[in-house]
């Protein structure tokens, strides 16, 4: 299936005692069984039938399979959130002992959880800026068990070389895991070019509607089937299954609002790279952008993420708060509406992120005291150019 029919029909068939085209949303959590079945998920056949929610459920396999055809992998498991994803893998995967090298600019909640949680678990938790392959290199050695880059990573859109990561990860004998929240399957593919494990937040633009929290892992499948015993049924962060739903519902227009959010966002990031009150702009599908080469090489969609900065980031925050009239000034993003915040650099570095020395001065060139990340929704561009108006001047 091409894409476009796969986010529409992969995983999903019509029902077979009713005819039923849309996928039945199934909200059971037992399933009566007809043969004697063990009473733990340790000692269960590969065909065994529905038995809990916790373990399996049909809605939530329908949107596995469709997620793992859009990856162009093996498998996937879906979570509750995108952080239950992100710690089925790290806590999934690590053990006392090992070296986790991760992205020094990533998601906050994951940077928090490697460098609090995993490090209190004797896991010795490396940061360095992923850009720099030279910098990866030196971090992976004998050791290393886990490479975790975020590309683009939030909030300021830094991108890493997936396939040149992959290539340094597997040479150590260390596997990759890629957050591709930001890129969605319809820009890339990080299986495709040798990563090991792809991990969403469904919350973002594969639900993309702002209404269900969600997280999904793709990998192969014995991968999946060790996670799906140790995170999902021990740790049991599971998904619901009306979120489930929705989210596939979401997901049946994918690649059309990802031309749309690319093509709004570029129009929204070009009137401010004009604007004589933004200092810098930073966005994959500009040319200075300054890894725009790779984004053109790794991405086939620029996704509809900005970051920008201004002079006084924080006094321009309180008015967008007050003034702005379609963007909301709310976290999250990838949802159909347009969504803002500001990110102050003191507070991400106190408490994300933790960079001295030499990441810290990097930090701080790219994102000066802070940026505002600009989520482009599927809203006409020229209204969120005039409301931005609005609070720019
Ligand atoms: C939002 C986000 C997460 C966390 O996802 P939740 O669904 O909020 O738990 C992880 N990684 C990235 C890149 C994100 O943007």
């Amino acid at each position: 299936m091409r894409p476009r029919t796969a986010e529409i029909h992969a995983g999903e068939r019509p029902d077979p005692a009713t005819g039923a085209s849309a996928p039945n949303l199934v909200m059971s959590t037992t399933f009566v069984v007809d043969e004697p079945l063990s009473f733990s998920a340790l000692d269960q056949p590969e065909d065994a039938p529905f038995i809990y929610t916790r373990w399996d459920n049909p809605t939530l396999a329908q949107l596995e399979k469709k997620l793992a055809a859009l990856e162009q992998g093996e498998a996937a498991a879906v979570y509750g959130s995108g952080m239950a994803a992100a710690s089925a893998v790290l806590l999934g995967t690590l053990r006392p002992g090992d070296r986790l090298v991760i992205g020094d600019t990533t998601y906050a909640g994951t940077a928090e959880l490697a460098r609090d949680t995993l490090a209190a678990l004797n896991v010795e938790v490396v940061p360095v800026d992923t850009s720099d392959l030279s910098a990866v290199e030196r971090a992976v050695g004998p050791g290393t068990s886990l490479v975790w880059i975020e590309t683009p990573s939030n909030p300021i859109l830094r991108l890493a070389d997936i396939a040149a990561v992959a290539d340094i990860a597997h040479g150590a004998g260390a596997r990759l895991a890629v957050d591709s929240t930001f890129a969605t399957p319809v820009a890339t593919r990080p299986i495709t070019l040798g990563a090991d494990y792809v991990i969403h937040s469904l919350t973002k633009y594969l639900g993309g509607h702002g209404d269900a929290v969600g997280g999904a892992v793709v990998a192969r499948r014995d991968d999946i089937a060790r996670l799906r015993t140790e995170a999902t049924i021990h740790y049991g962060g599971v998904m619901s299954p009306f979120n489930a739903w929705l989210i596939m519902r979401g997901m049946a227009t994918l690649s059309l609002r990802m031309a749309a959010h690319q093509s709004g966002a570029l129009i929204v990031a070009r009137w401010l790279e004009e604007h004589d009150a933004v200092s810098k702009v930073i966005y994959p599908g500009l040319p200075s952008h300054p890894q725009h080469q790779l984004a053109r090489s790794q991405m086939e969609n620029f996704s509809g993420m900005v970051a920008f900065q201004v002079h006084e980031g924080e006094h321009l925050a309180a008015q967008m708060m007050k003034q702005l009239e379609v963007i909301h000034y709310a976290v999250s993003l990838g949802h159909h509406r347009s969504l803002i915040y500001w990110l102050p650099t003191k507070d991400l570095i106190a408490n994300s992120y933790r960079l001295e020395g030499e990441q810290l001065e990097a930090y701080r060139s790219y994102a000066g005291d802070g940026i505002f990340r600009l989520s482009v929704g599927l809203e006409d561009p020229e209204d969120l150019v005039a409301d931005l108006e609005s609070v720019l001047g």
